[in-house]
């Protein structure tokens, strides 16, 4: 579905990505862990369009292949972000919900606005998805009225509603009380059951290993290492891998 090479990516001097590869197949889990200031985050806007890589190609199955090396490329960024941004939709940290919209608003609001779905269309939409997660019955409330994990699980359907072909995870449950982290972990063990493409950066090491294909450890800006879960937990190869898992197992 998704094939990145080499991608870099520097702020001034720091080069936070130095040669990035990834491959994700349709249907596949991937999970990205590694120490705080890694590239994780980094790595995922670059595939969403957020940022925009020094060099390195990246393309969609059926879309564009985008060399960022290239000046024509990068000339034609924008349509380039574009059209990496339409394949793909972000969960963040903390959920950016927008605060003076409603529920239902916030969840209706990508498809509406990006991609032109008539309005009562995509509030039925919305309302579906929102009963998936059991909150259609929070549709009128704003953000700063729900718990944190109810505004995550929002988050989740507001990026369901844009019908992505890939689903990014930033730390979703990093921002969230602990007794809260369980319900949006759930959420997303069930659409991993039903099937969708996902790449997730977390710190929850047990349900990485419990939910993805493949798992991808970076250090600096590198991958150090990467393989199916049982390998990577249980045998990892490298010794900074080791000592990363044993500082947080
Ligand atoms: P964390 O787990 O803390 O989120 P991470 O592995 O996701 O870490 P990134 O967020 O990708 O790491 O950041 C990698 C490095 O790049 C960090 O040192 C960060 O300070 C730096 N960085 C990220 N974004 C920017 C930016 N816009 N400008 C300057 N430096 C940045």
């Amino acid at each position: 579905l998704l094939r990145a090479t080499g991608l870099t990516k520097a702020f001034g001097a720091h080069e936070v990505l130095k040669g990035i590869d990834l491959d994700v197949k349709r249907g596949e889990v991937v999970a990205l862990i590694g120490p705080s200031g890694s590239g994780k985050t980094t790595v995922l806007r670059s595939l969403n369009g957020l940022e925009t890589p020094d060099a390195g190609v990246l393309s969609f199955d059926g879309g564009p292949v985008v060399d960022f090396a290239n000046r024509g490329d990068r000339r034609s960024a924008e349509r380039s972000r574009l059209a990496l941004r339409d394949r793909s939709a972000m969960v963040f940290q903390h959920h950016n919900l927008f605060p003076h919209m409603t529920v239902l608003q916030n969840v209706m609001e990508g498809p509406v606005q990006v991609k032109g779905v008539p309005k009562p269309q995509a509030e039925e939409e919305a309302l579906a998805l929102l009963g998936r997660v059991g909150l259609a019955d929070k549709r009128d409330s704003y953000p700063f009225q729900l718990s944190g994990g109810q505004q995550q699980r929002v988050g989740i359907v507001r990026a369901l509603a844009l019908k992505p072909d890939l689903l990014l995870f930033d730390e979703p449950t990093s921002a969230l009380d602990p007794e809260l982290v369980g319900e949006v972990l759930s959420v997303i063990s069930e659409l991993v059951a039903e099937g969708w493409t996902m790449v997730i950066v977390t710190h929850e090491l047990g349900f990485a290993r419990q939910v993805a294909d493949e798992v991808l450890f970076m250090d600096d800006g590198v991958v150090v290492e990467r393989g199916a879960p049982s390998q990577v937990f249980t045998a990892p190869v490298h010794e900074r891998t080791r000592r990363f898992l044993d500082r947080i197992l």
